[in-house]
């Protein structure tokens, strides 16, 4: 008898993943959010958010990444969730959020900028509206301008910067590794203010050089001022510290 191996059933993949609050990941990130949401967010202290990844935002045709959003549970998932009804889901993309490369900072900008979308229905008197099942009821924020005011005085003009910062993370991500050349890398590392030594180059292993071109690379397409941390190997190798402005000015709008 012959038996038939069935080809391998290709899946289809799942956008949404609910991040457990008791997960590693989700405490850290649960903790941040309510150490937000405590600082600057009283309106919506009582209500239940829930985080989650995105995996399959895809860039617009301009290259731009949403990074997160701020969704409102509707009265139907409310009702059938019964116990662990949320009145919250904010989505994060999670291959950005999880990239080493990203700071503290732009996570706690991008979670406090969804935060800000979260925000309680008032009636003409200013009250909360309550639902005819006693709940408070919720509306999702627009933005006043391209970005929340508040956050704006937070953390500086974020959003646009970061989403410059993360498409250049993709393409990072995407570049096929390839052998880097020392002559080249040290062109690479001059252009965005780090001169190096030829000698202190060729000492850097294959993944020391890559990882000072991937810096280089990224520097030279992100604006002044986006914060990305130099890999400690460069900023040992740099020949005093000649701030040279990276010529990437022109980005900023
Ligand atoms: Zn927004």
């Amino acid at each position: 008898m012959t038996t038939k191996t069935k080809p391998a059933r290709k899946l289809k993949p799942v956008s949404v993943r609910f991040i457990k609050p008791d997960s590693e990941i989700g405490q850290r990130m649960y903790a941040l959010l309510r150490e937000l949401v405590l600082r600057y967010h009283d309106e919506i202290a009582d209500a239940k958010i829930a985080l989650a990844w995105q995996t399959t935002w895809q860039p617009d045709v301009d290259g731009r990444v949403t990074l997160g959003q701020c969704k409102k549970v509707g009265d139907l998932e409310r009702e059938v969730a019964d116990l662990h009804a949320f009145d919250f889901v904010i989505l994060l993309q999670q291959e950005f959020w999880q990239d080493p490369r990203v700071t503290e900072t732009q996570r706690r900008a991008l979670l406090d900028h969804e935060l800000t979308h979260a925000a309680v229905k008032l009636d003409e008197a200013g009250d909360a509206v309550i639902d005819e099942c006693g709940r408070v009821a919720y509306r999702v924020r627009k933005h006043d301008l391209e970005e929340f005011s508040d956050i704006a005085a937070r953390y500086g003009c974020w959003k646009r910067d970061l989403e410059v910062f993360a498409s250049a993370l993709d393409r990072a991500r995407a570049k096929p590794p390839s052998w880097v050349g020392y002559t080249r890398l040290r062109e690479q590392l001059i252009a965005v203010g780090a001169t190096i030594p030829l000698d202190t180059i060729r000492s850097w292993s294959e993944t020391e050089r890559r990882t000072a071109q991937t810096w280089a690379e990224i520097r030279l397409e992100l604006p002044t001022s986006i914060d990305f941390d130099c890999p400690a190997h460069v900023t040992a190798g740099r020949e005093g510290h000649d701030d040279v402005e990276p010529s990437a000015e022109t980005h900023a709008s």
